[in-house]
């Protein structure tokens, strides 16, 4: 029967039932380690006792009010993001498209409201992934996302991936903002260098550009701090976060400096569910958790150990792993066999694993898991990196004898 869903994904001929910590239990009766979380999001993993609890807790009270009235559990979390961040306001969403669209409105808000409206552009970098609205695919600027969807929106210019010159000449007076994920996940796990970004807050200073991190999918302790504009000793002026913040409830947020945000006034921008009190609750219970003393320390621990074992496994298989990057629990392999391939043959030996732009797979596991769970996922690829060698040897027996 053919599925009543829209065909928009390729998907995997498996489904699951249920999940708990890093492991996902799938409808086939298998047990597979989860080292995608739902493309970054199931921060904690699957059914944490202390989400599940908040969750539900709040279920049985409270679901939605609307925006028209106060939402304290809203009010709780944006005071915490503010006071662990360079941000001082904060707007929720519900996705991290959404969340990127407010980032946008707001940065032309901004100069609209400095008496230059004419200052609406935007330049953003080759390889990015901003979401897939119609600013934000125009934002992104892959032509596989804008193909046939009409006129790109008008107001993005982009530069190449690290190429300081290229942006330089591509500052107008036009110009509003730059927007870059500090770690390009999409297109590959492609981190951008401290010294890049420090080059990128000095232009805006002169240029009175505002800067916007999107950190939908680095942020909230992905790579071993809450955010990762932590490790480059600059901040940004607007930033987007969604995915783990949620731990796998939709929640997004754009957070600004007052000074960023001032054109944003009543009526400017709004949401019907965004920062409804169920998102509200487990997000709280998402930052209890992430917040703990110990807990960022942990991710980079852990990170550093993953990131080791897989240069060993890159050792151990050179034929397959071509390449090992990432920082904290945000990895990535590239391998000399398509990741297609790579990720099924990895999925037949019971991990989960993400594809990504230049042929990277991406490893985006719970930041909760243990040492033995590293362990435990380097049995599992190294059981697909010698399955494929033994494919790769029978392909050249074959070939040997035509
Ligand atoms: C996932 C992602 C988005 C889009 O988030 P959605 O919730 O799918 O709208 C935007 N930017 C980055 C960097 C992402 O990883």
């Amino acid at each position: 029967m053919t599925s009543p869903l829209l065909p928009i994904y390729a998907r995997a001929d498996l489904s699951f039932e249920k999940g708990e910590g890093p492991w996902l239990f799938g409808r086939d009766g298998e047990r597979y380690l989860d080292f995608g979380a739902g493309v970054a999001v199931n921060a904690l993993g699957h059914a944490h006792p202390h989400l599940v609890k908040a969750l539900t807790e709040q279920a049985s009270k409270l679901w939605h009010t609307s925006n028209l009235y106060q939402i304290p559990e809203g009010e709780r979390l944006a005071r915490r993001l503010v006071e662990n961040t360079f941000a001082d306001v904060v707007v929720f969403s519900n996705s991290g498209a959404e969340a990127n669209e407010a980032a946008i409105k707001m940065a032309r808000k901004y100069h609209s409201a400095n008496g230059h409206p004419e200052r609406f552009r935007i330049i953003t970098f080759e390889g990015a992934f901003h979401g897939r609205t119609l600013a934000t695919i125009a934002a992104g600027g892959q032509a596989k996302y804008l193909e046939g969807f009409g006129p790109k929106v008008e107001g993005f210019d982009q530069v190449p991936f690290g190429d300081l010159d290229a942006l330089k000449a591509a500052i107008g007076p036009e110009t509003a903002a730059l927007l870059i994920e500090p770690i390009q996940g999409e297109s590959g796990i492609r981190p951008v260098p401290n010294a890049f970004m420090r080059a990128l807050r000095d232009l805006c200073d002169q240029h009175g550009l505002l800067l916007i991190f999107d950190e939908i999918q680095t942020g909230v302790g992905r790579t071993g701090k809450l955010f990762a504009y932590e490790w480059t000793g600059i901040t940004p002026d607007i930033m987007s976060i969604a995915k783990g913040i949620g731990g796998g409830f939709p929640l997004g947020a754009c957070l600004a400096t007052s000074e960023a945000a001032k054109g944003m006034t009543p009526g400017t921008h709004g949401t019907t569910f965004g920062g409804n009190p169920l998102a509200m609750a487990v997000g709280n219970a998402v930052l209890d958790v992430i917040l703990e003393p110990g807990f960022l320390q942990h991710v980079e621990r852990v990170g550093l150990l993953l990131k080791q074992r897989l240069a060993e496994l890159m050792d151990r298989h050179p034929a397959v792993v071509a390449e090992v990057r990432g920082l904290g629990l945000m990895m990535g392999l590239r391998t000399h066999v398509p990741n297609t391939e790579f990720i099924n043959i990895a999925r037949k030996e019971k991990i989960i694993l993400i594809g990504a732009g230049d042929n990277v797979t991406r490893l985006l596991p719970p930041l909760i898991i243990s040492d033995a769970d590293v362990a435990e996922a380097l049995n599992r690829l190294d059981a697909a990196c010698a399955a494929i060698e033994a494919e790769l040897k029978n392909a050249a027996q074959r070939g040997a004898a035509e």
